[in-house]
């Protein structure tokens, strides 16, 4: 065993999977395995493995200037043309960026930009968030305390009290409904639940509400089709900003340029992450609109600067794999292929909706999951992962790399430049692998 501390890892089994080397949609072990790489790595890899065009925007970029910081003043041409094409891009207005490196930091830097700005507009008490129960929003102490998964809070002493993150109900039609309601009726429920949350916490304390426009890890949930636009209408009312995190949903993964367009919202905040650089280089991106960003340029006027900033905001070698991505993904209008190929990925997934394991299959674009089940009848859930790590560890050995969340959800979500025919080659993989799990779930009595 090695001396890395691994994450997101039951830390007393590790090194099961060496991957050495990538090639389209495909990843190859240390004793030369072929895997599909269904997950696109941990949702990001959207141009695949080595891509030539993006290798030598990389490399050109690191000949001409390999670092230069953005503190004090300081700027390089590669930030700003990322800058102006990504406010090209968004549905926020006047859009103003401020980079880092990963979706936890993008997060980490709103929240601290929020309460900047709740200062700067003399409403010191409107610092609270709104985030939703089994939402994914990162790791760092902040983003963490974001996150509404129990398993990322455990023994870390999470989420911080002082943050005032106040919880709204997670909007999974499937596992939340209340006996026979409809789903137009657990929509109503739902935003009932969240003004009564406002009107309880007093809306004059709460600066944002988050959430992804489909929820990644928590299970890859698809909102019921009203919620996020109802949501977003009663936000409106109250004087709360809407925050999409799109570190999944960004660019063309649901078959649109963002998950926000998708589930028809336009967010004031957005962060984006992961397919910004299709994962060449790590690079993320918090987004506020203009007239946010006036009250804080103001008051950092006034207090002498806005003291927030990281070594690796704007790398040029980063904002240069940016550039070159969202260019391919122009050029070759990846974002409208993502809704064909999306369409042919969610009806083959639904070819396993009558499967004895088949609770649900859910997703939209190039992002599904099929949710296994101990009773195909009534819906429950498996009472641990069991299954779930089976189901993940048989693709696997069918040669199919995917990710199994929240339990046993197993997640699809393959780079953007798949073909039909792979598509294809994904879904009968995991059917075999899916045997195997129902052969191994009858065995252990797991079935209900
Ligand atoms: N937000 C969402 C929606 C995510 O899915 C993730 C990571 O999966 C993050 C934030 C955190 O991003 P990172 O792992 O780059 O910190």
């Amino acid at each position: 065993m090695s001396s890395i501390i691994y994450p997101v890892t039951n830390l007393a089994a590790v090194e099961q999977l060496n991957i050495v080397s990538g090639k389209g949609v495909y990843v190859y072990d240390d004793a030369g395995n072929q895997y599909l790489e269904g997950l696109s790595g941990l949702w990001c890899s959207a141009l695949g493995y080595g891509n030539e065009e993006l290798i030598a925007a990389i490399n050109s970029q690191l000949k001409t200037l390999s670092y230069s910081h953005l503190f004090g003043g300081r700027t390089h041409p590669v930030v700003m043309e990322l800058a102006d094409k990504l406010a090209a891009m968004l549905p926020v207005p006047d859009a103003r960026i401020f980079f880092s490196n990963s979706g936890s930091e993008a997060n980490d830097s709103h929240i601290k930009m929020l309460r900047y700005y709740s200062n700067a507009i003399g409403k010191p008490q409107k610092k609270k968030i709104i985030a939703l129960d089994r939402g994914y929003h990162g790791v760092t102490v902040a983003s963490a305390s974001l996150t509404g998964l129990p398993v990322m809070h455990s023994h870390f002493d999470l989420p911080v009290e002082a943050l005032g993150i106040l919880r709204a109900d997670c909007p999974h039609y499937f596992r939340g409904k209340v006996g026979d309601e409809s789903e137009d009726e657990f929509v109503s429920r739902l935003l009932q639940s969240l003004e009564k949350l406002i009107f309880e916490e007093g809306a004059e304390t709460i600066a944002a509400f988050i959430a992804e426009p489909l929820m990644g890890a928590g299970g890859v949930i698809v909102p019921p089709e009203g919620y996020l636009p109802k949501v977003q209408a009663l936000l409106k009312e109250h004087d709360i900003f809407l925050w999409a995190d799109e570190v999944i949903c960004g660019f063309g993964r649901t078959g649109n340029d963002f998950g926000s367009t998708t589930m028809g919202i336009k967010p004031d905040l957005m962060s984006l992450a992961k397919q910004l650089s299709s994962a060449y280089v790590p690079i993320s991106a918090a987004v506020v609109p203009g007239e946010m960003y006036e009250a804080m340029a103001q008051q950092s006027a006034d207090v002498g600067m806005f003291g927030h900033g990281y070594t690796y905001t704007g790398h040029p070698v980063a904002c240069a794999a940016a550039l070159k991505a969202l260019e391919i993904y122009e050029r070759d209008d990846l974002f409208a292929r993502a809704a064909k190929m999306g369409a042919h990925m969610q009806s083959r997934l639904q070819e396993y909706a009558g499967h004895e394991l088949v609770g649900e299959v859910r997703g939209k674009g190039l992002i599904g999951a099929i949710e296994l089940v101990a009773n195909k009848e009534t819906g429950q859930a498996f009472s641990d992962g069991q299954v779930g790590a089976f189901a993940q560890r048989a693709c696997q050995d069918a040669g199919l790399l995917l990710r199994v969340v929240s339990g046993s959800s197993v997640a699809f979500c393959p780079p953007l430049i798949i073909e039909e025919n792979q598509i294809d080659e994904m879904v009968e993989k995991f059917g075999t692998a899916l045997a195997a799990t129902l052969e191994y779930a009858k065995k252990e009595n797991l079935i209900q």
